[in-house]
């Protein structure tokens, strides 16, 4: 049986003048979300805000055991029901939407959903893989073999998502489920972080021994020093073996 322990952090960044984005840790619900708005004024900040909102008020509260995939994805597309409705109550909201990241635990079993490119790694032996598929334009043409993944990575319509909490028509969730042991890490993160660091990066820094907080830190300090050109939002949960008699 493993345990977690989580810390998280979000960070203005060095060329921003509002942070659009929100995180969440919810350690008894096993709940932890990344959500990165957009939209002009402080929509992007309504919107990811009232996800973070919804996913929680949906999914904070003791968690039956059952169906918790499609509690996830209920989840999150309640929270686009509720900027649909936001943007139909006013209409200067329209445009407004957010990417959204949720991992949600349920024993050794972790359900990760996601919107947009927010993205979820996990460190498994000192390896890091990412288990998201980043639903934007450019990731689509890396897929149809269009653009390679370098020239994605600087194409000027990186940051072109195709699919966001609030935006037109149904959204689509990918939920997946993923077995959780001991030892492994994972890093729930908005596009602030992946901008500006390389997988490589990230890796170097996860794999440190120090407190989950600092590594956190290193993360967002790193992002910064290489330019912060957006909002930086970072949570990591660490898998252990439980101490606690209770949940042996
Ligand atoms: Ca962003």
């Amino acid at each position: 049986m493993s345990s977690c322990i989580a810390y998280g952090m979000t960070d203005l960044g060095s060329s921003r003048l509002r942070n659009e984005d929100r995180f969440s840790i919810e350690r008894e619900a096993g709940l932890f979300i990344v959500a990165d708005g957009m939209g002009g004024h402080r929509h992007g900040e309504v919107a990811s805000e009232l996800t973070v909102e919804e996913i929680r008020r949906h999914l904070g509260v003791s968690p039956p055991r059952e169906d918790m995939g499609e509690r996830l994805d209920a989840a999150v597309r309640s929270a686009h029901d509720r900027l649909v409705q936001a943007i139909r109550e006013d209409p200067s909201l329209s445009g407004m939407g957010t990417t959204v990241v949720v991992m949600l635990l349920d024993g050794e079993t972790a359900l990760i959903g996601h919107v947009g490119d927010s993205r979820a790694y996990r460190l498994r032996e000192d390896r890091l893989e990412l288990l998201t598929e980043d639903h934007t334009w450019v990731n689509e043409q890396v897929a149809a073999g269009v653009l390679s993944t370098s020239q994605a990575r600087n194409h000027p319509l990186r940051n072109v998502v195709t699919r966001a909490v609030g935006g037109g028509g149904e959204v689509v969730v990918d939920v997946q489920r993923v077995r959780t042991r001991p030892g492994e890490l994972y890093l729930l993160c908005s596009d602030g972080l992946t901008g500006m660091l390389s997988d490589a990066e990230i890796a170097a820094t996860l794999r440190r021994e120090t407190s989950l907080d600092e590594r956190c830190r290193d993360l967002v300090r790193l992002a910064n020093e290489r330019g912060g050109l957006d909002n930086i939002t970072v949570v990591l949960l660490a898998f252990q073996e439980s101490s606690d008699p209770d949940d042996a």
